[in-house]
């Protein structure tokens, strides 16, 4: 007796079939079951999916293909997996195909049943966790924390200065956790890969490295497919992993931890733009897991939803202001006024002057400054040249090291011209500065000074030029961390995470511009990097009282260093939250953006405005506001005019009942005169960057 079965496989993007297909099955496979399927010519992987979200006409039996294989040697994926593949292609407007499919391991696609089985059979024969290292005396305030996370529901939203003991209240809640039920899981993401070593051996010191699996981007696939089945299986306790470690098929899931919640990188920027974070506090509720969002500078929006409950508060605030151990002070915080320092010093008197005295006795230093390259423009003195990248509306950036031009949009990359291309004069100079500057600034300026031990400084810079490599990036924090290093420069890479203990001294060089930027999240963005940064000046106690964050600036009196000196999160965060209620922005309003891509911006355009002219109808009666299609502001890049257009509404409920029912408009239009030329169009629910 053969029988129908929905099954959901990986479809294009946008393509119309974003439900499942009908196939021919001898079992009855209960949902969730990984098959291979026959789709055109090719076998593709497909999950058994649940008969409701069916989403296609019928077809007559006889015209269906049979499953070609079931993976019966693999537990089914959850109901919970399946609903929050669903939900998460509904919110974000992707196919649901697309999402499930991508968050499996590429080898499920190549594996026979049997090859499965052997491998599932290896990890579970490793489990039980092994605890190798003592635990800390908690301190009063992590107590008072896990009391109230071990009494309430959550979702909590842990708000600890940096070096408050954050990742030792994580450990203690997965240890609990453990302890209770020998079968429970644990998640604990963090915003990037490089950061999950340092957490994969805390975890693995804590509780054995048998029981904690790692799963993110840079895997090799056999080492994909060796987590996956160890989560899926049960046999892994503890999942760390970036935010694709939020669709980790985990039966057993009961705590999901999210550290630097606030951290953009949680938040997928191509194909299915889902945001981890918010992801995981819906998980958290469908698999009843509790869930932790953990940050020293939450985001507008979680702090938002951690306001008292009288207030409509959703999650609990929770408080760790102090830092570990005694004298474990916050560093200092110092504003240069540039207004009167000598004109176009990178380097003020007074920070370099504080860098030397740190030098002198055998302390480190970090200087970041947010441009990569040595000087973002290359301009002639004679006439108007300036290295505008042919192919994007931007300027290339002159990397002096191996003499190039080169467009950080498309990655068009020129050798330096030895005279000005248009007028032909040898006098083309570099304009601001990057990194690659800043060091070698530095090292003239310090040319002449000695460490104690009459070496001559070091510096070493740290930026995504300086790691292409694989191992690089490792090789110079060793470096820092083994004290070889005098001054760390870098790009935000070095002001994020990483535990630096000899760092005294932190100094942003220029960091105004976000003050002024068009994009409404700049401010809470550079007011996160510069806290980020100050944490790690001083993650010693015994060196904490003297550590200094340094910043340059031309306002020094601006509000948001005012906050920033007195180390004032909340206050920084009741002013901004006070405008962005003024102005009906997030987390007060709701926004999705769509954006579309074409040889010329008019094309772009015509496609958003068409869309627009559908859908007013809809969007008035629902409280949505449509705005018009305006270039975006890198308007072309590698030869693409892109537009975008945003869409916005008090109603998080309201826009994505309007995004639904314009979902086939979109499609509508892209097939008709108006997307004619289109290249692509994607529509991006909770933008972060408008
Ligand atoms: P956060 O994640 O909040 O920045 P960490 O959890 O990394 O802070 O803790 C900072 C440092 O303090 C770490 O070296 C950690 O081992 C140490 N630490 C944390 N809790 C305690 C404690 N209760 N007693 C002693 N040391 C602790
Ligand atoms: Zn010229
Ligand atoms: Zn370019």
């Amino acid at each position: 007796m053969t029988q129908p079965l929905p099954v959901l496989v990986q479809t294009p993007a946008h393509s119309q079939v974003a439900g499942t297909l009908s196939y021919l099955s001898e079992l009855a496979l209960p949902a969730g079951t990984l098959v291979r399927v026959p789709l055109g010519r090719r076998e593709t992987l497909g999950i058994v999916w649940d008969a409701a979200s069916q989403g296609q006409a019928e077809v007559e039996t006889s015209r269906l293909r049979p499953i070609a294989t079931a993976l019966t040697a693999l537990p089914p994926l959850s109901a919970a997996w399946r609903q929050l593949v669903d939900f998460a292609a509904s919110y974000y407007q992707r196919a649901a195909g697309e999402i499930a499919l991508a968050a499996l391991p590429p080898q499920l696609r190549e594996l026979s049943s049997e090859q499965l089985a052997r491998r599932l059979k290896r990890t579970a024969a490793e489990t039980a966790p092994s605890a190798t290292e003592q635990a800390p005396t908690l301190t009063p305030e992590q107590q008072t924390v896990l009391a109230q996370i071990e009494a309430q529901a959550g979702p909590f939203l842990l708000f600890g200065a940096t070096g408050s003991g954050k990742t030792e209240v994580y450990l203690r809640c997965v240890q609990a956790l453990l302890e209770r039920d020998p079968e429970a899981q644990a998640m604990v993401m963090v915003p990037e890969i490089n950061l999950t070593p340092q957490l994969e051996s805390r975890f693995a010191a804590r509780f054995g490295a048998e029981v904690v699996v790692s799963l993110h981007s840079g895997m090799t696939n056999p080492q994909r497919l060796k987590s996956w089945l160890a989560a899926h299986s049960g046999a892994a306790r503890i999942v760390l992993g970036t935010r694709m470690a939020v669709f980790a098929s985990m039966p057993k899931l009961r705590l999901i931890v999210v550290d630097e919640e606030h951290d953009p990188s949680y938040k997928q920027q191509e194909g299915a733009r889902y945001s981890a974070r918010d992801l995981a506090i819906y998980r958290g509720r469908l698999e009843g897991a509790k869930v932790i969002l953990g940050s020293a500078t939450p985001s507008l929006e979680s702090w938002h939803h951690s306001r008292p409950v009288a207030e409509g508060g959703r999650y609990v605030r929770l408080l760790m202001p102090s830092r570990v151990g005694d004298g474990g002070a916050l560093p200092l915080v110092r504003r240069v006024d540039m207004n009167h320092q000598p004109k176009h010093a990178v380097f003020s008197p007074p920070l370099l002057e504080a860098l030397k005295g740190r030098i002198a006795k055998s302390e480190q230093s970090m200087v970041f400054l947010n441009r990569r390259g040595y000087a973002p423009v290359l301009h002639c003195n004679d006439c108007e040249w300036k290295s505008e990248c042919p192919h994007c509306s931007a300027f290339r950036v002159f990397h002096k090291l191996d003499r190039t031009l080169r467009c950080h949009h498309c990655g068009f990359t020129e050798r330096v011209p030895r005279a000005c291309p248009s007028c032909g004069s040898p006098d083309i100079r570099p304009m601001g500065r990057g990194t690659e500057k800043l060091e070698e600034h530095l090292a003239e300026l310090l040319a002449d000074v000695q460490r104690p031990d009459g070496q001559p400084v070091r510096i070493v810079r740290i930026d995504a030029d300086t790691t292409k490599l694989k191992g690089e990036l490792e090789a110079q924090l060793a470096q820092v961390h083994s004290g070889e290093v005098d001054v760390l420069v870098g790009t935000q890479m070095i002001a994020k995470g990483h535990d630096f203990r000899r760092i005294t001294l932190v100094a942003a060089a220029n960091p105004d511009s976000a003050l002024f930027s068009s994009d409404f999240r700049a401010p809470e963005r550079l007011f996160s990097l510069l806290m980020q940064a100050a944490g790690r000046a001083g993650r010693d106690a015994g060196i904490s009282a003297q550590s200094e964050m340094w910043v340059q600036t031309q306002h020094p009196t601006h509000p948001l260093y005012e906050n920033l000196k007195k180390h004032d999160y909340p206050g920084f965060a009741a002013q901004q939250l006070k405008e962005r209620e003024q102005a009906g922005l997030p987390p007060y309003s709701f926004q999705a953006l769509v954006r579309a891509e074409a040889r010329t911006q008019e094309t772009a355009q015509a496609f958003l405005n068409a869309a627009s002219t559908f859908g007013t109808e809809a969007a008035a009666s629902l409280n949505v506001t449509l705005y018009p299609a305006v270039p975006m502001s890198v308007q072309r890049v590698a030869n693409v005019e892109r537009a975008q257009m945003l869409i916005e509404s008090p109603s998080r409920a309201a826009l994505q009942r309007f995004l639904a029912g314009w979902h086939d408009t979109l499609h509508a239009v892209r097939q008709g005169p108006e997307g004619k030329g289109l290249i692509r169009w994607a529509v991006d629910v909770d933008p972060l960057t408008i």
